[in-house]
């Protein structure tokens, strides 16, 4: 089997002055995924990878760089899931971790539940001595700033079709040499959310999903839409019915936009290989690897190609 990877660095009305960042900062993400994948390590160790990476980079909505909630606060929520086992682990409203993607997966391999949260979480992170750093650290100059200006615009999560203020929360779905498939999803949520929202992204079947005997999903979008029409289950379930990852990403998309008016993007994988980069809102930046060729794009049907060389171990 070949391996395969696609990330995002989230769907929205991207800004010119980060598109170029937001593509340097895929494409050095699944270029760290995909050297798990080159050197036989598992799905689930590069999409771990790779997000970490995108959650360490400021230009995204993920780890450092998070958007603030209404209070100016950090609340970050992520998720990972294994497909061969189905097993699943996912944080919400963390304060002080810089990749809630590890600590997601911490979750999912060291205790028996699929979720843990605020509290419980950062007690369970003291027990397992996961690195914690001050909550001020992971906020940049930029974000302070933006938060400032839009405190103005309270109708950032009411306002279902605008993606202006949505932002760029990261994802990563691959399939390894072995077979199996694996997804990650990480995110700051939305500006000015109320304190303890939780959007979409550690919903298992919402933000992500992955499964052997379908594919793997990872969404971004507007949290409270993603949920209602549980999207990465939606868009597995077209492809249960026949449908190619593109169509039935499509399919599950358009079916958000009418029902309830919400505008997201979805990277989607097949246990065969095939993969899917799409969206419905202005820009999403995303790259894929596949064989030799490293494709990537931020506008609607943009895909550049390279030619991509053996990444030495
Ligand atoms: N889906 C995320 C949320 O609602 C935001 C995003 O993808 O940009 O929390």
């Amino acid at each position: 089997m070949k391996p395969v990877i696609v990330v995002h660095g989230g769907a929205w009305a991207i800004p010119d002055k980060i598109a170029e960042d937001s593509i340097r900062g895929v494409k050095n993400a699944i270029l760290e995924g995909f050297k798990i994948l080159e050197n036989g390590g598992s799905a689930l160790d590069a999409v771990e990878r790779a997000v970490r990476s995108m959650e360490d980079n400021p230009v995204f909505d993920a780890g450092h760089g998070a958007v603030l909630n209404a209070n100016g606060e950090v609340e970050l929520d992520a998720v990972i899931m294994d497909g061969k086992t189905l097993a699943a682990g996912a944080v919400s409203s963390i304060r002080n971790i810089s990749n809630p993607v590890t600590f997601a997966r911490s979750v999912m391999e060291k205790t028996d539940h699929v979720m843990l949260t605020d509290r419980g979480a950062n007690q369970y992170a003291d027990s397992q001595g996961i690195p914690k750093v001050a909550t001020d650290e992971l906020i940049t100059e930029d974000e302070r700033k933006e938060w400032e200006h839009y405190q103005k615009y309270t109708d950032s999560v009411k306002t279902l079709f605008n993606s202006q203020l949505v932002h760029d929360t990261v994802g990563a779905v691959a399939l390894d040499c072995n077979g199996n498939v694996a997804c990650a999803t990480s995110t700051g949520g939305i500006r000015n959310k109320m304190v303890g929202r939780v959007g979409d992204t550690p919903i298992i079947g919402s933000g992500g999903y992955a499964d052997n005997h379908i594919g793997a999903v990872s969404c971004t979008g507007h949290g409270e839409s993603i949920m209602k029409v549980t999207l990465a289950r939606l868009i597995l379930f077209h492809m249960e019915q026949g449908k190619s990852p593109e169509q039935a990403t499509d399919e599950a998309l358009r079916y958000m936009a009418e029902r309830v008016n919400g505008a997201g993007g979805a990277i989607v994988i097949s246990p065969d290989g095939n993969w899917a980069a799409r969206f419905t809102t202005e820009r999403m930046a995303w790259a894929s690897i596949k064989e030799d060729t490293l494709s990537y794009g931020l506008n609607p049907k943009e895909m550049f190609n390279e030619k991509t060389f053996r990444i030495a171990s």
